[in-house]
């Protein structure tokens, strides 16, 4: 897989659920740099958002205010997209939260707002790509879940089934617009560099960077590097599959 751009997504339109950090922004980046014009979303943060699009000029890039938990914010982003651009062919869902804590102390509230930013912002965004990717004959869903979806992780009971729920998810839609020539998968990140996981101190950073076969944390880049090839024509045979990209921790 090519880590370097190759402008194989010039003439796509691309939008990025929470690009204003982390993975997202490193996706948008990316996607950017391989020639999409690429809207991204942020909720909280407005600065690191106009910077990126600043960064990527206003024919390149379009940061827009959305909370993906709420459904009338996302219909208006979409139109926002279809009317600065006219079509839209790639979506990836990477907005994403996690509020941990053991089952036996996790509260109904601080379950159900996980599921709701990660898996039902999730189902809205893509119901809402749906019917301009049938226009165009041609559309990638790229859903970003996580490892802990697939074999679990203790004090993330919400945030487990979220990333779950969306593994399946992918595989329902993947199967439900085949016939539409629109592609759905999974990526499953491992340990990455973000601010979502810069809590550990190093001494934990070095013992989990211990357990991971290529023996280093990864980075956001990893995942925008996999995520650039699935939306691309190369990846036109490959629907409803969910990838590690982990530096082979889990190898399910
Ligand atoms: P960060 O916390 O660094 O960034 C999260 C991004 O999501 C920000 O751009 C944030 O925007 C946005 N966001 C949060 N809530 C909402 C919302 N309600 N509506 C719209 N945007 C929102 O996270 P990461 O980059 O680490 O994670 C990105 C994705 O990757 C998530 O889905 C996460 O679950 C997944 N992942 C991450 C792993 C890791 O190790 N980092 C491992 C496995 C999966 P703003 O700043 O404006 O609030």
């Amino acid at each position: 897989m090519s880590q370097n751009p190759t402008g194989r997504l010039e003439g796509r339109v691309a939008i990025v659920t929470g690009g204003s950090r982390g993975i997202g922004r490193a996706i948008v980046e990316r996607l950017a740099a391989e020639g999409a014009r690429v809207a991204f979303t942020y909720n909280s943060s407005p600065g690191p958002a106009a910077e990126i699009a600043e960064a990527l000029g206003s024919d390149r890039a379009l940061a827009i205010q959305c909370d993906v938990a709420n459904p009338e914010q996302v219909a208006a982003m979409v139109e926002k997209v279809l009317t600065a651009w006219g079509k839209i062919h790639i979506l990836v869902n990477n907005a994403g939260i996690t509020k941990d804590t053991l089952m036996l102390r996790m509260s109904i509230e601080d379950f159900e707002s996980v599921i709701r930013t990660n898996l039902t912002g999730t189902f809205v965004a893509t119901k809402a790509v749906l019917r301009p990717m049938m226009g165009e004959r041609w559309g990638r869903i790229i859903n970003i879940a996580s490892v802990v979806g697939l074999v679990g992780n203790p004090g993330q009971a919400n945030y487990v089934a979220s990333k779950a729920g969306v593994i399946g998810m992918t595989k329902a839609v993947a199967r439900e617009v085949a016939s539409r020539n629109i592609l759905a998968n999974c990526i499953a990140p491992g340990y990455i560099q973000t601010d979502m996981t810069a809590k550990l101190n190093e001494a934990q950073q070095t013992e989990l960077s211990a357990q991971i076969p290529l023996k280093r944390i990864g980075q956001a880049a990893d995942i925008a590097a996999l995520v650039a090839f699935l939306a691309s024509d190369d990846a036109g045979y490959i629907t409803g599959q969910t990838f590690a990209v982990d530096g082979g921790m889990t190898m399910v």
